[in-house]
């Protein structure tokens, strides 16, 4: 059995719930309720293995520092989400990445995917391009275990890929 406690980070609005929800719901919903902190349990069976999967769903904005650093200390695993229509959000991950490398001197070891959301507006909204995530990852997070992926939580595009992701860098699928 594995207990793994993933956190998922990144600016307000960018879907960390929609994405969350999608993936452990199958639902998804146009408006936007801001977060403070929700925790997800679910259990997966792979295989004979048991996993259970604690999802932190964080508020992604500068109001709860306190609870930000704990979630930093605890998380075996981050996703962490910008949106690809806003450049803007891409800096606020890149401040989120900043605070976990402040705080966490194993960051090297933690698996971290960064996650492009909105997907299905990037036809005529894309402001951020998958390249130059990766070009940051590489610079920023020399780490084997981070992986970049886009999704779409309400076309419901690649989001399970996302989690598959997540098992694999945890090294447990
Ligand atoms: P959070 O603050 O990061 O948790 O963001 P939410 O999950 O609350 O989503 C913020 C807003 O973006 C909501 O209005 C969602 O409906 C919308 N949203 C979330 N995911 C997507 C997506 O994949 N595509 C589009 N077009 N909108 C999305
Ligand atoms: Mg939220």
């Amino acid at each position: 059995t594995y207990h793994i406690r993933l956190v998922v980070f990144g600016g307000g609005g960018v879907g960390k719930s929609a994405i969350l929800k999608r993936f452990l719901l199958n639902t998804f919903n146009e408006k936007h309720s801001p977060t403070v902190e929700d925790l997800h349990y679910c259990e997966f069976a792979i295989g004979t293995l048991t996993l259970k999967v604690d999802f932190l769903d964080t508020a992604g904005d500068n109001q709860f520092p306190a609870m930000r650093r704990l979630s930093i200390a605890t998380a075996q695993a981050f996703l962490l989400v910008y949106s690809v229509d806003s450049s803007g959000s891409f800096e606020d991950l890149k401040k989120c990445f900043d605070e976990i490398r402040e705080q966490r001197s194993d960051f090297q070891d933690i698996p971290i995917i960064v996650v492009g959301n909105k997907l299905d507006l990037a036809a005529g909204r894309r402001e951020i391009l998958k390249e130059d995530v990766a070009e940051w990852v590489f610079c920023e997070m020399p780490q084997l275990c981070v992986k970049v992926m886009e999704c779409s939580a309400r076309d419901n595009i690649n989001v399970r890929e996302v989690f598959k992701a997540f098992l694999q860098l945890s090294k447990i699928s």
